[in-house]
């Protein structure tokens, strides 16, 4: 094809294709004021009259298509790039090594209400204030009028002011109240930047001083020259790390640059966000999945404009534009949800420390459980290893301890051994943990007439059966229907609860110990927003005596009045199918343990299993982690599973069976395989129906990251242009979190 000389504007648009558009710029425009990384609005498509927003990645001189078959932007949206160079050119790279489409990398990385077209200003909403003429609340002349008497409580109770959000919580009808009240003089409406952030609390702070390991630790961050160096500091659960990113964000904000502050997508950041407010008097702004879509555009600008010195949120937050960052801190490094798992997946904690390594700044990845990646990183002098070894102050590490199941007295999975652990916990006046992660009362439903069991219709996978709910649930599509009363077999009325979950767990404990206070903090129980801080808070005031819960009570929280933790399920982990299975279930157990005691009462946690003697459950008896970690990490080296290889896999699913693994099979056909590759498979997904669709996989393997890389940037684009059922859908996860 001929190549015409034209001035285009290379667009990305956020549509599963890996290419860029071409479009002719508005006429008249001055093409010198056009940089990368502003939006445009382009048509796109027949049906979309209005257009797309897209984002302009470059101009070029010449393009494939003619003039007269080039369309033009239909609108410049910004005058500003929303990044900048660096940023712009970070997106780029991940585009790349995630072999994802650039308009979507692009789109992910910005607050939806930018993706809408929205400006990239500051909003103002309206705030409404008190007037000093307004009455009393009690003022006798209000007494048919309600609805205003109590609103005016409201206000003063509110004296900086109510937002519409807050106000809608006074019920329906309250702008025609309002706007009685501002005819009367007695309201205001103004206009404001949204409040980000929770009120400042009010509380002494105390500051420790730094133990040696603290001290030696954030000396060796900021002693050397602020360039780019990844330290991974390795710390037990309470032993200070948070206090060690203080001391090192307080030295960077007073040099005036931003610090950008990653922590797991967990319901629990309430606490630590906390703990940065009564600690900074510096701007601090969150990002997390739940603000608004103001919220998010207002923290995001700020964070661009400079204005906010400190940065903390989860996932996404690493694509935030920071002009002066000088420091990035990943809490938990280890945490799953680093990884985005649908869409564009990358990894935030990856990202963060390329985007380091291009600023040239430090970057802390901070755990009490490494990654191997991280370990195996500084085994080979990438990373700079940090330790601090025992809790600060003068709390001990909880001891460790089997609870051996074999022919033991069980209570519905509930040793009677750990019964009385707990029990002489209730009798000393302490809270007690229980750590099962299974929502529902029991993973099975079986007939116990003829051996039927309750399967969910669209997976290869049974019903959960919840009791408060009556219902059955499957945990993997979200399909739920009302229990049965009868086997829809053989008509036997006695379906029989096989298994435990979290609710079986906190029933049995009521029926054992009538007199406690028990709480279950799960998905099922914390669905509501607040929800899960007010049981905390229930936690915190001693209002409650046994905690039953899943994985959600395993991260980022303390429960110093906690001294008994008791872990229900090991075994099922212990012998799990993936790759990742036992580094899971050693983090888990540790940063369960992690959770309870405090100086006066060291913590004890109790692990029910049948295999007491497994080396993995003994190392972490012996607070072994690193290495227990190191084993893995041999073997790991010896199978050439990450991160002693990099791995990428390609998932398929489709409606019809068989399309899947066909589709692979005739991509796999078209990979050009140096001798350095691994292809494994195709091969159908271990539950190969789930939410009514096949899914089959393969998996792409090198010792060599380029190796692979390489291979993909051929293949992917191969795999793109196939032909295939329009309902079958394809993705590429590279560095995958497991291998399901
Ligand atoms: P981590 O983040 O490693 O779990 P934290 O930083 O939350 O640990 O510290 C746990 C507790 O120990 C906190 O209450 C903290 O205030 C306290 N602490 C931290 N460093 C010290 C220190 N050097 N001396 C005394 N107490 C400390
Ligand atoms: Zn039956
Ligand atoms: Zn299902």
């Amino acid at each position: 094809m001929d190549n015409h000389s034209q001035t285009v504007l290379r667009i990305a648009l956020p549509v599963p294709l890996r290419r860029v558009f071409d479009y002719l710029p508005p006429v008249g425009i001055d093409l010198e004021e056009l940089k990368p990384g502003i939006r445009v609005r382009v048509p796109f498509g027949k049906k979309d009259k209005a257009g797309r927003i897209g984002i302009m990645i470059g101009v070029a001189d010449s393009c494939d298509l003619e003039a007269d078959q080039l369309k033009t932007c239909l609108e410049i949206i910004d005058q500003q790039p929303l990044f900048s160079e660096q940023q712009l050119e970070l997106l780029l790279w991940a585009s790349a090594y995630y072999h994802h489409p650039i308009g979507e990398v692009l789109f992910a990385a910005i607050p939806t209400s930018l993706r809408k077209g929205v400006p990239a200003r500051i909003p103002k909403i309206s705030l409404w204030r008190l007037l000093p003429s307004a009455p009393e609340s009690d003022d006798p002349k209000l007494k048919r009028a309600t609805r205003q008497s109590q609103l005016l409580a409201f206000f003063r109770e509110n004296p900086e002011g109510l937002t519409a959000e807050s106000l809608r919580e006074t019920g329906s009808g309250w702008r025609n109240i309002i706007s009685r009240m501002i005819d009367k003089g007695w309201v205001e409406e103004t206009q404001t930047v949204i409040p980000c952030l929770p009120q400042k609390p009010i509380m002494e702070t105390h500051i420790p001083e730094l133990n040696q390991h603290q001290a030696y630790a954030v000396d060796k961050v900021l002693g050397e020259k602020n360039e780019f160096r990844v330290f991974l500091l390795d710390g037990v659960t309470g032993s200070g790390k948070t206090e060690v990113y203080f001391r090192l964000i307080e030295r960077v904000v007073s040099e005036r640059k931003q610090v950008m502050v990653l922590i797991p997508e967990i319901g629990l950041t309430v606490q630590l966000i906390e703990r940065f407010l009564v600690r900074f008097n510096c701007p601090l702004t969150v990002l997390h999945s739940g603000l608004n879509d103001k919220e998010r555009l207002t923290s995001w600008l700020l964070a661009r404009e400079g204005k906010a010195s400190i940065v903390i949120g989860t996932r996404s937050a690493v694509w935030t534009p920071l002009p002066n960052l000088g420091l990035i801190i990943v809490d938990e490094e280890h945490d799953p949800s680093y990884k985005q798992q649908e869409g564009f997946r990358y990894s935030a904690r990856d990202i963060a420390i390329v985007r380091a390594q291009r600023e040239n700044i430090p970057i802390v990845l901070g755990s009490a459980t490494p990654s191997l990646e991280a370990l195996n990183n500084v085994q080979q002098n990438k990373y700079e290893y940090l330790s601090l070894p025992e809790r600060a102050g003068s709390a001990s590490q909880p001891t460790l301890r089997f609870l051996d199941l074999r022919g033991a007295e069980m209570i519905n999975g509930l040793s009677r051994e750990l019964m009385d652990k707990i029990r002489d916990c209730l009798d000393a006046g302490r809270q007690s943990l229980l750590f099962l992660n299974r929502r529902g009362f029991s993973p099975v439903i079986l007939c116990h007439d003829c051996g039927w069991i309750a399967q969910c219709r669209h997976c290869d996978a049974n019903l959960t059966y919840h009791q408060f709910a009556g219902q059955m649930r499957c945990h993997h599509c979200g399909a739920q229907q009302r229990m049965i009363p009868a086997c829809p077999e053989c008509g036997g009325s006695e379906l029989v609860p096989v298994g435990q979950g979290t609710e079986q767990i906190t029933t049995t404990l009521q029926e054992f110990f009538p007199e406690a206070r028990i709480l279950r903090i799960d998905r099922d129980t914390t669905s509501r927003k607040g929800e899960m801080h007010r049981m905390l808070a229930r936690v915190h005031e001693r209002k409650v005596d046994i905690l039953v819960g899943t994985q959600m009570l395993s991260k980022g929280h303390h429960f110093p009045e906690v001294t008994l933790v008791g872990i229900l399920d090991a075994d099922n982990r212990l012998y799990g199918v993936d790759f990742r299975s036992t580094e899971r279930l050693a983090q888990l157990i540790v940063q369960v343990a992690g959770r309870a005691g405090r100086a006066e009462h060291p913590g004890e946690v109790y692990i029910q299993t049948h295999h007491p003697d497994h080396p993995v459950l003994q190392s972490l008896a012996r607070h072994d982690f690193t290495g227990l970690a190191k084993e893995l990490l041999r073997e790991r080296a010896e199978t050439g599973l990450p991160p002693c290889s990099s791995m990428a896999i390609v998932r398929v699913e489709a409606v019809h069976s068989g399309d899947a693994m066909d589709f692979l099979k005739i991509a796999r056909a078209r990979i050009n395989a140096p001798e350095q590759l691994e292809i494994w498979g195709p091969m159908v997904a271990q539950m190969e129906r789930r939410a009514g669709r096949y899914r089959a996989m393969l998996i792409l393997q090198s010792k060599h990251r380029q190796v692979l890389q390489r291979a993909l940037d051929e293949w992917i684009p191969q795999v793109e242009g196939l032909k295939r059922p329009y309902n079958l859908r394809w993705s590429l996860d590279v560095d995958p979190q497991d291998t399901f």
